[in-house]
C-alpha cells in the first residue's frame, strides 16, 4: 500500500470548499507537485472535474501541467515573471512594477494576472507602486487581480479585516476579477470570495478545513520484529528503554521519507487496525521502531496516517503544520492513486 492518495477525497473537497464560496470560481492550487502529493495525476483530475484556474508556484512547475491540460486550462505561475522565465502558455501573476514592465515588454498581448500586496509584506505590489501603474496596468486587461491573507486560519485575528480593507481599497472600481481567499480565506465567510477563490491545503485535507476528507494514507512494511527485554535500549542515542519486556517493530521508512525527527519520543504512535503502538526511540533516517506489545499478530504493515492518525495530527505532535508534513513526504514510498 505504501502511500495512498484518495483523488476522490481531493474532488469532493474541492467541491465542498467551491459551495461554501457560491459567487466565486474555485480554482486550485497544486504548486510543490500539489503539496507532495502528485500533480500529475490531481491537476487533470481537477481539470475533469471542471476546474479551469490551476497555481503553481514557478514556471517549470506550470509547464510540467501545462503538457497534460487542455488549452483552456489557465496556469498561473506565483513567483511572476522572472528574468529568463519561459512561460509560453502560462499566465504570471506579476508582483512588481519590474516583472510588470519585464512581462509587458517580452509577452505582449499574453495573459498575465497582479498580485497587490494587501499587508502581508510577502508578494506583491505596495499601494503607491500600484498606484503609479494602475491605468496602464488596468488597460493592459490584466486576468485578474490577486492578494494573499497572512492570518486566515485565524479568524479573529484583526489582520484579516485590515488586509480586507486594503485590497478593497485598491481594486475597487477596478473592474478585473479579483481573487483573496486561499484556504483559511473562503472558511471567512463571502466578504473574502471575491470572484475566484484559490485553496490549496484544504483540497489535501488539511486544516484549518476541519471537515476534509482525508487524502492520504501511509502505511509502512514491518521488517523485522524482536523481544526487547526490560531494561535494554532501543534505536540512537538510547533515549528509550524498555520499562518491561516489549516486542519491537521496526519499519521501513524515516526522516528521509517526511517522518520528522522531531516525532521521537512524542508520545505518536501507528496503527494495526484500531489498535495505537507507540513509536519508541529515535526516528532514523530509514527506519521507525514501534512497540508492539499490545497485539496479538504483528500485521505486514503498520499505519502511520490514516483514519487514526491524520496529517494534522502529526504535525501538532512534530511542532509543525499538515502542509509541511504533505510536502515533505518523501520519493521512497510505493504511491497509489485511488
Ligand atoms: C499556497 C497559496 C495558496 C493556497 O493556500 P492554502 O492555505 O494551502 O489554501 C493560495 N494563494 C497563494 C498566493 C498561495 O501562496
Amino acid at each position: 500500500m505504501g502511500l495512498q492518495i484518495d483523488i476522490g477525497a481531493v474532488l469532493a473537497n474541492h467541491a465542498a470548499l467551491a459551495a461554501k464560496a457560491p459567487g466565486a470560481r474555485a480554482a486550485a492550487v497544486v504548486k510543490a507537485d500539489a503539496y507532495g502529493l502528485g500533480a500529475e495525476r490531481i491537476a487533470p483530475a481537477l481539470y475533469a472535474a471542471g476546474v479551469r484556474d490551476f497555481f503553481v508556484a514557478l514556471a517549470r512547475e506550470g509547464r510540467a501541467i501545462r503538457a497534460l491540460l487542455p488549452d483552456d486550462a489557465r496556469i498561473n505561475i506565483l513567483s511572476g515573471h522572472m528574468a529568463g522565465a519561459y512561460l509560453a502558455g502560462l499566465t504570471p501573476v506579476l508582483n512588481s512594477p519590474e516583472q510588470f514592465f519585464r512581462d509587458r515588454a517580452m509577452r505582449p498581448g499574453q495573459p498575465f494576472a497582479i498580485q497587490l500586496d494587501s499587508g502581508m509584506n510577502r508578494l506583491g505590489m505596495e499601494a503607491e507602486e500600484w498606484a503609479a501603474i494602475r491605468d496602464e496596468a488596468l488597460a493592459a486587461g490584466p486576468a485578474f487581480i490577486m492578494s494573499h491573507l497572512a492570518c486566515a486560519d485565524e479568524p479573529d485575528h484583526a489582520a484579516n479585516a485590515a488586509q480586507l480593507a486594503a485590497f478593497r481599497a485598491m481594486t475597487d472600481g477596478c473592474g478585473v476579477p479579483r481573487s483573496l481567499a486561499a484556504t483559511g480565506g473562503i472558511l471567512l465567510g463571502p466578504d473574502y470570495h471575491f470572484d475566484m477563490v484559490r485553496p490549496g491545503v484544504g483540497l489535501y485535507g488539511g486544516m484549518p478545513f476541519a471537515d476534509a476528507r482525508p487524502v492520504v494514507r501511509l502505511s509502512l512494511r514491518v521488517i523485522q520484529t524482536r523481544t526487547v527485554r526490560r531494561g535494554e535500549m532501543v534505536g540512537y542515542g538510547a533515549t528509550w528503554h524498555a520499562d518491561r519486556d516489549c516486542r519491537i517493530a521496526t519499519v521501513d521508512a524515516g526522516y528521509a521519507d517526511g517522518i520528522l525527527r522531531s516525532l521521537s519520543g512524542s508520545g505518536i504512535a501507528m496503527h494495526a487496525g484500531d489498535v495505537a503502538c507507540p513509536i519508541v526511540g529515535r526516528v532514523s533516517m530509514d527506519l521507525i521502531t514501534v512497540d508492539v506489545s499490545a497485539l496479538d499478530t504483528v500485521p505486514d504493515r503498520l499505519d502511520l496516517i490514516g483514519p487514526h492518525q491524520g496529517i494534522d495530527a502529526l504535525a501538532d505532535r512534530a511542532g509543525t503544520i499538515g502542509y509541511e508534513v504533505l510536502t515533505s513526504l518523501g520519493l521512497r514510498y510505493d504511491r497509489s492513486w485511488v
